[in-house]
């Protein structure tokens, strides 16, 4: 296997934003190097005679210009005699907590936080992720990370200070936006399979491209991906649904074999049958490129993955039809009803987020329609009333579902969805159905005919609210009573007291 060519092109849009990494000076380390923080870790670790060094995300970070807040200080030694000392100093507004089970450390303060721990060395057995714990040297260290340009670090002692440590020239792979193991990737990955993850994460949070040994080696391991917790995996998941450009993270977990184990949901949107001359689009690219148009509107992770789980269940509606060629009917619905499954499995949560997205993926359809269809007030009603303050996001997934190649199709879309917002607004300000509240309830409905709780009642409210729906009466109070008396008549029901 190949690197992705797919985010090589990614890269090369990425390769101006990070062209001003190679314009970093000496003095600009130093510089940043001179903040408060950096200069008291380095007093505590001279004091402690411990060697101390800045390493892993934040140094990647400093050279992508990402600012961070999340520091990682490595001390050769005793890392959490290092954090005592810096907390100590650090005085007032600073918490400090110890893992002596880890030999770690993390201190909170100022809205930094900042992990401690002495270099250690590594080495695994094949059937777990958690490694026999060693002592070591700073190179030891770095050669346990997961990644080159993760494994830089900026010596913080006076006489070294600001001291680049590059033992894997991650520098240069930060350069050439690569993303490259240490040691052989076999291993890297085989010790710590979660790292095949980051990998991708990494990609396409970066818009970087994975070195091709790095790539194969995870097709070959991808495996030992079910030795890692599905919180970890999930978690990871998100990060790449979050990145600039989302695709990027989907098609290389395509390409390695990840995604057909992790979410085969997915894998099976792919390919594009044709029959009697007859074509569907490949779902799974269109379904990236609903996602990668989301991701331009939207940092909300729940819409980004109503995005992504959409079309679903088209596998599982496809059929053929001599008279309408391929049909997906109701893949809306059955989608909707496999995401429960789906959230399981992947230990996301369960709750009113999943609703949303299950809400998301039943109505994406429903907009179109009305582009398609004549928009009629009662349509338009209807559907704010099913999406209630979900209709804004539903309205951004539909739009972002609009894939045709054909710019003048696009454009007709576009113009007639426009035509369908304007109407949203228009009667959502005259009508007020976006979170219906009936204007006559069913206690008002029980006091007035002398009614206990049924189906009487459940029916004079559905005759009122399908009333207002579809445009029949106002929704307003007295309207709606003067209509479930008239409905009520229709079914021999009299009012307590006349009015
Ligand atoms: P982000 O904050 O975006 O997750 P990060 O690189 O800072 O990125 P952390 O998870 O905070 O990620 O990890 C900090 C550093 O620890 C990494 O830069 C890397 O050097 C090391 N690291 C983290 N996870 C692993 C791992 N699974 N294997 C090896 N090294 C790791």
């Amino acid at each position: 296997m190949a690197g992705s060519e797919t985010s090589f092109v990614h890269l090369r849009a990425n390769i101006e934003n990070y062209r001003q990494i190679m314009d970093i000076s000496q003095k600009e380390i130093l510089t940043h190097l001179n903040k408060p923080i950096f200069r008291l870790i380095s007093g505590a670790a001279d004091e402690l005679k411990l060697e101390c060094f800045l390493i892993g995300g934040y140094v990647r970070d400093f050279f992508l210009r990402r600012p961070s807040d999340d520091i990682d200080i490595v001390a050769v030694g005793k890392g959490i005699e290092l954090a005592e000392l810096v907390a100590k100093k650090l005085g007032r507004n600073t918490s400090l907590t110890v893992f002596k089970n880890f030999g770690t450390a993390q201190i909170k303060h100022k809205g930094y936080e900042i992990e401690f721990v002495g270099a250690r060395k590594e080495s695994y057995s094949f059937d777990s992720r958690k490694p026999i714990v060693e002592d070591g040297t700073l190179e030891e260290d770095q050669r346990r990370r997961d990644f080159t340009i993760n494994a830089m670090a900026f010596c913080l002692n006076e006489n070294r200070y600001g001291e680049l440590l590059d033992p894997f020239n991650g520098m240069q792979d930060i350069r050439d936006l690569i993303i490259r193991t240490p040691l052989d990737p076999d291993i890297t990955f085989s010790d710590d399979p979660l790292r095949m993850m980051r990998a991708i994460r990494f990609a396409s949070q970066l818009g970087f491209d994975i070195n091709p040994d790095t790539f194969d080696a995870i097709g070959s391991n991808r495996e030992r991906i079910n030795i890692i917790s599905m919180e970890r995996v999930t978690d990871e998941l998100n990060k790449i649904i979050l990145s600039p450009k989302p695709s990027v993270g989907f098609i290389l977990l395509e390409k390695t074999g990840l995604l057909d184990i992790i979410l085969p949901e997915l894998t099976a949107l792919k390919g594009a049958e044709t029959k009697d001359g007859v074509g569907h689009k490949d779902n799974f690219y269109h379904t990236l490129i609903v996602l990668d148009n989301m991701a331009k509107q939207s940092d909300n992770l729940w819409l980004r993955w109503s995005a992504l789980l959409h079309d679903i269940a088209k596998p599982l509606t496809k059929r053929w039809d001599p008279k309408l060629g391929w049909t997906f009917h109701n893949h809306n619905f059955v989608g909707e009803k496999m995401i429960p499954k789906i959230f399981r499995r992947l230990k996301l949560p369960l709750n009113e987020k999943m609703k949303y997205i299950q809400q998301m993926v039943s109505l994406h359809m429903r907009p179109m329609q009305l582009v398609e269809e004549e928009v009629t007030d009662s349509a338009v009603r209807r559907l704010l009333f099913d999406a209630g303050d979900d209709i804004d996001d539903l309205m951004t997934l539909c739009e972002a579902d609009i894939t045709s190649k054909n710019p003048e199709k696009v454009k007709q879309f576009m113009h007639n969805f426009m035509i369908v917002r304007r109407k949203l607004k228009v009667i959502e300000e005259k009508d007020r159905v976006r979170n219906f509240q009936p204007p006559v309830d069913g206690n008002e409905i029980m006091e007035v005919f002398g009614l206990p709780q049924g189906r009487e009642v459940g029916l004079l409210k559905s005759a009122i609210k399908e009333a207002i729906l579809d445009g029949v009466i106002p929704n307003e109070h007295d309207a709606a009573y003067r209509l479930m008396i008239d409905k009520a008549k229709e079914w021999n029901l009299t009012p307590l007291k006349k009015d």
